[in-house]
């Protein structure tokens, strides 16, 4: 089947700025929509196609694409653009590597063989988070492949010939209506060479898919959404190129005491109303193991809050640590004996308003809000 060109289908010129793009593609879709041509299957296979089309050249990013290698470049899931769109642990594909991989990533720029960059989603606890920590993960991508003679040989260590399709340039131009387009090479795609003795293990890739473990440092003081790269354990290169590079994605796991807000990390405290009005102390367990007294002074209000200097989450990348703060939130009893009513009922007999003047202040003022 002969492809159509995407500019031939909207039938704008190569050149056509966005609006005529726009303009072309609402003509042509209220034309083929299916909804007209009562499920004609030709029409609506056109009208899909048009949309295809659409769908390329308004994206600036894509239609560079499109303009440099053809509709290749959306083949193999290549199209996608974003290295960490997607959730799991993803090399970009292939053909992005080899096709996009030299425009798109400016450190690929020498070697369109390069491979791909590989995220790994890394959880850790909030103690990990505040010492650092070595983590050894499991990595399942394509590495480099010891078999053979390395190169994706077989025999000897260089059986690379000239592709013959490409002449070595890694692309092909084909005439498609007036223009000409240029794509990525199908028989060697993209690299310029073919094996004539490929290794079975790789086919010829010099690389292969391994599970393998990988020791990885985490600073102290990473937080949700940290990204840590490990240079050159991303996906091996196509025949020994150089490897990408795996980004942590790091993530927090709930902590059952602590909220966190950069350095700081914040323990919502409800302290007995005696121990309020009366003053006393609680204990909170460090971060770093140690316990931390704090004094609650007397007449501390809900919603006042207790900072100990330097027992917080270590800076990143810096020295010293951030301040722990205990916010109080003053709990009423509920569940109180016959002698603690009578106790309180007896301190009630004895109130005059004195003991909370934020109480007695705002309840004149309401009385007299009327008064004017
Ligand atoms: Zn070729
Ligand atoms: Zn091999």
């Amino acid at each position: 089947m002969v492809e159509q060109d995407y500019y031939e289908l909207l039938g704008v010129q190569r050149g056509a700025d966005d609006a005529a793009i726009k303009a072309a593609y609402r003509r042509l879709a209220k034309e083929h929509h299916p909804d007209r041509h009562n499920g004609c299957t030709d029409q609506e296979a056109r009208f899909k196609a048009i949309n295809e089309a659409y769908d390329i050249l308004k994206d600036p990013q894509k239609r560079a694409a499109y303009d440099r290698f053809g509709k290749a470049a959306f083949q193999n899931g290549g199209g996608g653009g974003d290295p960490f769109g997607e959730a799991g642990f993803n090399g970009f594909s292939d053909i992005f590597s080899t096709i996009f991989g030299d425009f798109m990533d400016p450190r690929a720029q020498q070697n369109a063989a390069r491979g791909a960059d590989l995220r790994y989603d890394l959880e850790l606890s909030r103690e990990d988070a505040f010492t650092g920590v070595e983590k050894v993960i499991t990595v399942q991508a394509m590495a480099r492949c010891d078999r053979g003679h390395g190169g994706g040989c077989l025999r000897t260590d260089n059986c690379a010939t000239t592709c013959k399709t490409c002449s070595g340039m890694g692309k092909v131009r084909a005439q498609q209506g007036f223009f000409v387009v240029e794509r990525g090479c199908p028989t060697c795609r993209g690299s310029g060479e073919v094996i004539s003795d490929p290794c079975p293990n790789c086919h010829g890739e010099g690389r292969a898919l391994t599970q393998r473990k990988l020791s990885v440092k985490v600073p102290a003081g990473v937080d949700e959404g940290t990204r840590i790269r490990v240079a050159g354990e991303g996906e091996a290169g196509v025949r020994g190129a150089a490897s990408g590079d795996l980004y942590l994605f790091v993530h927090m796991k709930r902590h059952p005491i602590y909220a966190r807000e950069g350095t700081t990390l914040i323990a919502d405290c409800p302290v007995s109303f005696t121990a309020a009005a009366l003053g006393g102390g609680i204990s909170l367990p460090g971060i770093d193991g140690n316990t931390i007294e704090l004094k609650i002074p007397a007449g501390i209000q809900s919603g006042e809050q207790l900072r100990h200097r330097g027992a917080g989450m270590s800076v990143l990348n810096g020295r010293g640590r951030g301040d722990l703060v205990a916010r109080i939130l003053v709990e009423t009893p509920t569940r109180m004996s016959a002698k603690q009513k009578k106790l309180l009922e007896e301190f009630r007999a004895t109130e005059t308003g004195e003991e909370c003047p934020a109480s007695k202040s705002f309840f004149a003022r309401a009385r007299n809000y009327f008064a004017g």
